[in-house]
């Protein structure tokens, strides 16, 4: 009740839920309290937890942050979904993203902008950026994200939050809408790494409904949130701090990388020497799988159909016409373009293979420390509107975030400290499948 007085007071303005359903949530809740008088408890029981809208939840109103779906009331709950229910929470609303996770502002959402909640003239970052507003405007203790390229932790950064990108294939992608298959992956947004590890307790784990989760023993995320930090090695990339990093956030990365020297820590300086090719790989490769996958939105199936049309092929064109927006609408192109024969080689293979590169970049890099760090977004938050006219700009956002996509590894944003009076995000790059050891690394400093 507390949080949902809170959504109904702020969240006119900061427009960080899409959708609110205070009966759904309270039966939830009473439910909780019932299971806690009897004594059932689960691991999250009562805790409530925002959803990001890419999450299909049973009977819930699903958009996407698009037009496209509108008024699509998803039939089943996604894994992670399911899991949260499991686990005990209350799913206390579905929160703002920028359309079909494509942005880094949360410009792109059909319904409307979401506010900083540290100021509001400025953007809370994307595409999680509902998920982000919401919980550093204590709208919500938690939410889900989804990073296919940087959409965790640059939100996470902008509104000085703890965000996980865990390594692909450990939370099931079932019932999460799909955009780039290869680079989607969900994770959690809170404000401490300690609270990261609770919700990665409950949503890691096997699905056999996603084809690309990962069979492996269930691990307890919190086991190394105490673990000293004596001996650790920090690999500091030399190409993230160079030309494109902003002076305060350059400032406020190296001290909060100086307190972990005074923790213990020794670092190193790594290069990844192929990191300038990561956006143009991504927007090759990205684009491409989302061609495909928003193939799927056609006015047939589910979701918007255009009211008037002449044909089956005019009602197709009126429908993706009316229903997606131009961002949107220029990924599926550059990925049409990229696929289509004469080009597919000279794009789509060559980025594949620059993309392994990419891999092989970390892999050489891990031979010489333990963990990565560096800054997770360029700058601080940025004024509404100041990149929406330029395309190339908003994706230099996840210059430090997407090779980390295109490897599969593991990737967090802590908060670091501040710029200007706006919050700075410390990006921690672990090898595969160490999730723990980097939330205890985040734990440290917090
Ligand atoms: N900003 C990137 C994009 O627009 C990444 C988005 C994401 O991670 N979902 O594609």
């Amino acid at each position: 009740q507390l949080y949902l007085d809170r959504i109904e007071r702020l969240n006119p303005d900061i427009n960080a839920y899409i959708t609110v359903d205070a009966e759904k949530s309270l039966a939830q809740a009473r439910a909780a309290d019932e299971r806690i008088a009897k004594g059932e408890t689960g691991p999250l029981t009562g805790v409530p937890i925002a959803q990001k809208d890419i999450f299909c939840a049973k009977d819930w109103i699903t958009t996407c942050g698009s037009k496209m779906l509108g008024n699509f009331v998803a039939p089943y709950d996604a894994h992670i979904v399911e899991q949260f229910n499991r686990a005990g929470a209350v799913n206390l609303g579905k929160t703002n993203m920028d359309e079909f996770a494509m942005g880094s502002s949360n410009e792109t959402s059909y319904f409307g902008k979401v506010k900083n909640p540290w100021d509001r003239e400025r953007v809370p970052g994307g595409s999680s950026g509902g998920s982000a507003a919401a919980v550093a405007a204590r709208l919500a203790p938690a939410a889900t994200g989804t990073d296919t390229g940087g959409s965790i932790r640059q939100p996470a950064s902008l509104c000085g939050l703890s965000g996980l990108k865990p390594t692909y294939g450990v939370c099931s992608r079932y019932g999460m809408i799909a955009f780039a298959s290869s680079l989607d992956q969900a994770g959690p947004m809170a404000k401490s790494a300690e609270d990261l590890a609770l919700m990665m307790n409950v949503m890691a784990g096997f699905d056999q409904r996603d084809s690309t989760s990962l069979q492996r023993e269930n691990e307890d995320y919190t086991r190394d949130l105490d673990k000293p930090l004596a001996g650790l090695k920090i690999g500091l990339p030399k190409e993230y701090f160079a030309e494109g990093l902003d002076a305060g956030v350059a400032q406020a990365v190296q001290e909060a990388i100086d307190q972990y020297r005074k923790l213990g820590a020794e670092t190193v300086e790594i290069s990844l020497p192929n990191t300038r090719l990561s956006i143009p790989v991504y927007y090759v490769l990205a684009p491409a799988e989302a061609s495909s996958n928003l193939s799927r939105f056609d006015g047939v199936r589910y979701g918007y159909r255009a009211p008037e049309y002449t044909d089956l092929l005019d009602m197709y064109s009126k429908t993706r016409a009316q229903g997606f927006g131009a961002e949107v609408k220029r990924r599926i192109m550059i990925g049409t373009y990229v696929l289509s024969a004469g080009y597919y080689d000279a794009y789509y293979l060559k980025a594949q293979k620059i993309r392994r590169l990419i891999a092989q970049d970390f892999e050489e890099a891990f031979k010489h420390c333990d963990v990565i760090m560096g800054p997770a977004a360029p700058g601080t938050a940025f004024k509404v509107g100041e990149k929406t006219s330029d395309p190339v700009q908003m994706y230099l956002e996840d210059l430090y975030t997407i090779a980390v996509n295109l490897a599969g590894l593991p990737g967090m944003s802590i908060p670091a400290g501040f710029s200007n009076g706006l919050p700075v995000g410390l990006q921690i790059i672990g090898n595969y499948f160490s999730e723990s050891r980097m939330l205890g690394i985040g734990h440290a400093f917090q």
